[in-house]
This record gives C-alpha cells, sequence and structure tokens, in this order.
C-alpha cells in the first residue's frame, strides 16, 4: 500500500498505544512539564471519547522522582534508580489521573516487568488485565515496574515496553513519541532529512540514528526504530512523531504527514503470521543460551519448516533448563531463529551431533526427537 494511502487509513485504528517518553514530559531542568502532559492528555481522551481503546506507556516515573528528591543527574545505581521510581511513579499517576478526570476518562495503572511478560500464565494475566480495562472503557497507564526491576528482567527502555505492549493487545498502531518530528537521514551532504515513510529497519538505517537518551531517559532513535521494526513485523502501524507538538495525535489521526510512519512488515518466509503463542516465543524472552548448527540444519529450519534436531547442532553455550528460550546461530554467529528448548544445555550437550533413532538409546523412551520442535521455534529477520 502507498503510504500516502497508508496515512488516510490511520482514522480507523481502533487500538493504539501511546509511547510517550521521558524527554517530552520533562523539562530540561528536570521538572516535570505539566503543560504538555495536559495538551496531550487532551489528544489522548478526545481519541478515546471517539470509542478507540486506548493505552498508554509513559515514562518519567525516575525523572519524576529525582526532581522530587532533589536530585539534579540521574544516577547510574541501581537501589538510587529503582527509589526514584518508587517516589516518582506515584506523582506521575497523580498528575496523570487529575488530568484525565478533567476530560472524564478513567485510567488504570499497569507495572510490568520483562520477567512478567516471559511466563506464560503471567504473559496472559497481564494481558487480560489490560483488554478488561479496555473493555470497560478505561485507559491503561503502562510503566516498567521500576522499583523492582533489576538488568535480568527489564525491558530496557520504555520503547521495548511499547512495541511488546503493542503486540499483547494486538494494537492497530502505535505511536512513539518523543522530543524530535521523527528518524532523520543524512543525505551524501551531511544535512538531515526527516523521513516520512520508513518501509524496514537495517544497519544502515541504525547508522544515521546517532542520539542517545539524556540525563533523565535511556531511549534514543535507535531504540525507536528497532521497536518500531519489531512491531511492525507483527502486523501493527508505528509512527515516530514529537509528543511536543500540539495536537500532534490529532495530526497523525488526520493523515498528516507528520512523524515517521512503518506500515506492517511481512512476515517472514516460514513464519508465517505468529500466533500469540510464537509471538511469545519471539519477542517475550532473553535467551538463557545459544545453539550453533551446521548449514544442512540452517537448510531445514530456514527453508524447509523443519524442528531442529540433534544431528545438525555444533555448539552448545550457556546453562539453561527445559522450557527455557536459546537463541539459534549459523557457524558465521548470525542469528536465524530462536525457539523453546525440550531439553537442558546439559542433554543438548550429550546429544549434539547424534541421529534422532540414538536419542531413545541414551535418554528412554519417552525423550522427545526434537531439540525445539517447530511449534516453539520462530525465525528471525
Ligand atoms: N521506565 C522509566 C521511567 O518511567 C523510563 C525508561 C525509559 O525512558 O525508556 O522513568
Amino acid at each position: 500500500m502507498p503510504h500516502a494511502t497508508a496515512r488516510t487509513k490511520l482514522s480507523a485504528s481502533r487500538r493504539i498505544v501511546v509511547k510517550i517518553g521521558t524527554r517530552v514530559l520533562v523539562q530540561r531542568n528536570g521538572r516535570p512539564d505539566t503543560r504538555r502532559m495536559a495538551q496531550l492528555v487532551k489528544g489522548l481522551a478526545a481519541l478515546r471519547h471517539e470509542g478507540r481503546d486506548i493505552i498508554v506507556v509513559s515514562s518519567g516515573a525516575i525523572a519524576c522522582g529525582l526532581q522530587a528528591l532533589g536530585m539534579k543527574k540521574r544516577p547510574t545505581d541501581l537501589p538510587t534508580l529503582q527509589m526514584a521510581a518508587a517516589v516518582g511513579q506515584s506523582r506521575l499517576m497523580a498528575a496523570y489521573d487529575r488530568l484525565f478526570t478533567q476530560k472524564k476518562c478513567q485510567i488504570g495503572q499497569v507495572l510490568l516487568t520483562h520477567d512478567d511478560l516471559e511466563h506464560r500464565r503471567r504473559h496472559l494475566n497481564a494481558r487480560n488485565n489490560i483488554l478488561k480495562l479496555l473493555d470497560y472503557g478505561v485507559i491503561p497507564i503502562v510503566n516498567e515496574n521500576d522499583a523492582v526491576s533489576v538488568d535480568e528482567i527489564k525491558f530496557g527502555d520504555n520503547d521495548a515496553l511499547a512495541s511488546r505492549t503493542a503486540m499483547l493487545v494486538e494494537a492497530d498502531l502505535l505511536v512513539l513519541l518523543t522530543t524530535v518530528s521523527g528518524f532523520h537521514r543524512r543525505d551524501a551532504r551531511g544535512r538531515r532529512r526527516k523521513i516520512n515513510y520508513l518501509p524496514g529497519v537495517d544497519a544502515e538505517t541504525l547508522s544515521h540514528a546517532t542520539d542517545k537518551g539524556s540525563d533523565f531517559s535511556t531511549g534514543g532513535m535507535a531504540s525507536k526504530l528497532t521497536s518500531a521494526a519489531e512491531a511492525a513485523r507483527m502486523g501493527t502501524t508505528v509512527v515516530i512523531a514529537n509528543g511536543r507538538s500540539d495536537d500532534i495525535l490529532q495530526k497523525i489521526m488526520t493523515g498528516a504527514h507528520v512523524g515517521t510512519l512503518m506500515t506492517p512488515i511481512a512476515p517472514l518466509n516460514g513464519n508465517g503470521v505468529l500466533n500469540r503463542r510464537r509471538r511469545w516465543v519471539a519477542f517475550f524472552h532473553h535467551a538463557k543460551g545459544h545453539l550453533t548448527v551446521d548449514p544442512g540444519a540452517c537448510v531445514a529450519l530456514l527453508n524447509n519448516g523443519g524442528s531442529l534436531l540433534p544431528v545438525g547442532i555444533r555448539d552448545v553455550t550457556g546453562d539453561f533448563l527445559p522450557g527455557d528460550l536459546v537463541d539459534i546461530q549459523d557457524s558465521d554467529g548470525r542469528l536465524i531463529a530462536r525457539g523453546l528448548s525440550e531439553y537442558s544445555s546439559v542433554e543438548i550437550r550429550l546429544l549434539k551431533g547424534l541421529k534422532t533413532a540414538s536419542i531413545r538409546d541414551r535418554l528412554g523412551p519417552t525423550a522427545p526427537d526434537e531439540l525445539i520442535h517447530r511449534d516453539n521455534l520462530v525465525l528471525t529477520p
């Protein structure tokens, strides 16, 4: 679909996730920008009153906490960040509550860690909770549960959290609001030009994303592009736009050429459209180890829709248990797939290179043939 047509179709979006970055909500001196917040809430409330499902993923907890505690710079140690988040999250929500109440909207706080979405039952719980809130016309305000998050269970930044949230509830549209007018590319003479439409994200695209987070925030354009591409691959349209521009949401919804648009990216060969379970496999896990496979196994996985068998394994890295997620790479170290292992790393070290028939001789008659069954395997770009 040409992107001008895609723009005009944005008005039909029924379920929208809007991510608001710290730099949008907080002034340079670290104080929350209540005028800006009020502007955004006005736009969000208007979309809600049109009958759309609205989910907000809001950063700003740590920045609000730092300001309340009189800290001028973002600390680097985790306990202080957790403390700031605990202080700031309630302030952030209080500000949203006051503004949304004025606009006759109800909000609900949903705090998530990566860990919550990795475990299947908690993943489904989180989804059900958000869907229930939407059903009641409530606007869920999602943030990472920074007060208890440690590195191993972190999403990393709220761009990743927003794309996961969009996948979790199958949003039609994800809007990533930042403080620039979209993704900019440098031309041969070094001039930066805003890109209206981005068909996909590769290493060359990422090389143009040179900004970093600020004193108060993490993220930056590279994390937005990566998260946008992941959401687009799962069928969500994405717009990266300037949250400091007035009425930005209404401009997006009416098809104005603001920000950078990404339309859904066709699924990878062999993946088909990922069902909910395989999305969970692909996007909601930290890998616990990786398997290096030989060229024959690569062909079986990439072209023939096969499962991963012990005979194709060259090497095993990491310590993992059955049910853990592992990355699969070719012999040049390129990631080709990920999936849930039927076996532990210790068992795979024993089985590596063996023909299927020998597995049962070693591990007994009920041992599965595959190391990773096709249903639990997702090809990666
Ligand atoms: N969750 C963090 C906060 O509320 C923000 C993380 C990010 O900026 O991506 O402060």
